[in-house]
């Protein structure tokens, strides 16, 4: 066989196939203090004393001894960011003109540090300072064009597994969606379990049962296969012992950082469910953060996942969290049907939770009535 009929063949194959091929991060540093190495990681990175890093920093941080041992030399710049709401085309677009204005050169990369609100900015802003355009431009699967600054994301609470995922997720004028892409991904991830020790508890909740919600969408979907099943199996068993078990607090923070990670890589390669689609519906109209978000809505999902929200309600009695409720019971018709619209529009999040014929099992007036009762 030549050359050029093997490549048919190739072809053959991978239209029939089309199995994902997605990146990972390349490399990844793991243990208390390995905040430090920042410096070294980063120094042979620099293009030119020039072009700066640009640290994007969850505005926490304004004020405490994590910014003084930032390696900011040279023309870098830290730059304080709120994670009070979910990042925004809008900021993101800004951030871009605001470094480009500021310096002659691209910079050398991008430092995000911060919960996942910092992550995603931090990918995001490393894309668009390389692409044309707005960040909304790029809301969707693979419209990136070309690969982006270096980036390195520097997790501080653990749990929505955007250190590892190949998506941001950002807020734009028509919808709530990611830059998905195979430039996305960080370039590197510093994982420093000492990093988290500050999160207050409701917060530590919240965005922990992400990671645990991710498992229970991911185990329970039919797109469910041997790779996502064996991160997601290991990052479920994690949770369990960190919001079930009496272990102490250093191992428990360990664990976590792992079971985010490994959550991450689980639905990289299936995909999250009822509670995630729901979850986006109500981000939409009401600006409910993800997390907990995905705790309002995961509590009234018995019928679809009876024994993940069994443990779910075991976990929040255990560290006495208490959810809002009535978040919908006085909102017009009109903004739920805007909701359910949202929810139903996230397709292979229907197709992984309820399998091809999802549409017959799941319409906007059931959707309505699971939201009147968070
Ligand atoms: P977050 O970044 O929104 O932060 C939540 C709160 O915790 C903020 O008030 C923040 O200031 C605080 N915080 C963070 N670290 C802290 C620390 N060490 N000490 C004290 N306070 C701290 O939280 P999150 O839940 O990690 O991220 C949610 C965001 O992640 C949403 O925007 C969501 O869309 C996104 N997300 C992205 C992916 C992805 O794959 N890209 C996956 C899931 C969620
Ligand atoms: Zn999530």
């Amino acid at each position: 066989m030549n050359i050029s009929e093997l490549n048919k063949q190739k072809v053959q194959h991978t239209t029939l196939t089309s199995f994902k091929n997605f990146p990972m991060v390349p490399r990844v540093v793991f243990g208390r203090g390995c905040f430090n190495q920042l410096s070294e990681i980063l120094m042979p990175k620099r293009k030119s004393t020039e072009a700066p890093f640009i640290f994007l920093v969850d505005d926490f941080f304004e004020g405490t001894d994590l910014i003084k041992r930032i390696p900011a030399t040279f023309n870098d710049k830290i730059i304080f960011i709120s994670a009070e709401e979910e990042p925004k085309t809008e900021q993101v677009d800004s951030l871009v003109s605001k470094i480009k204005e500021d310096y002659l050169e691209l910079p050398s990369g991008i430092v995000g540090i911060g919960g996942g609100t910092l992550l995603d900015l931090a990918k995001a802003v490393s894309l668009l300072a390389t692409n044309k355009g707005k960040a909304e431009d790029y809301q969707g699967w693979d419209l990136i064009k070309r690969p982006a600054l270096y980036h390195v994301g520097i997790p501080t609470i653990s749990g929505t597994g955007a250190e590892v995922s190949r998506t941001a997720v950002l807020l734009g004028p028509e919808k709530k969606l990611g830059l998905n892409s195979d430039f996305t991904t960080f370039d590197q991830v510093v994982l420093d379990p000492d990093l988290v020790r500050t999160v207050p508890k409701d917060q530590w909740f919240y965005t922990g049962m992400d990671c645990y919600i991710h498992c229970v969408e991911s185990l329970q979907g039919t797109y469910l296969n041997a790779f996502s099943q064996s991160y997601g199996e290991k990052a479920f068993d994690l949770c369990k012992e960190v919001f079930l078990e009496d272990i102490p607090l250093e191992e428990s923070e360990d664990k976590l950082v792992m079971a985010s990670w490994h959550g991450g890589m689980s639905i990289a390669y299936s995909q999250v469910g009822v509670a995630h689609a729901m979850s986006y519906g109500l981000s939409y109209v009401l600006g409910t953060k993800h997390g907990i978000g995905n705790c309002i809505v995961f509590n009234q999902l018995e019928e679809y996942y009876p024994e993940g929200v069994r443990l779910f309600k075991q976990m929040k009695q255990k560290h006495g969290i208490e959810l809002p409720t009535g978040l919908c019971k006085d909102l017009p018709q009109s903004d739920l049907e805007t909701m359910a619209q949202i929810s139903l529009s996230l397709e292979p999040l229907w197709e992984n939770a309820l399998g091809k014929n999802w549409r017959e099992l799941v319409n906007q007036e059931k959707l309505i009535s699971i939201y009147k009762k968070l």
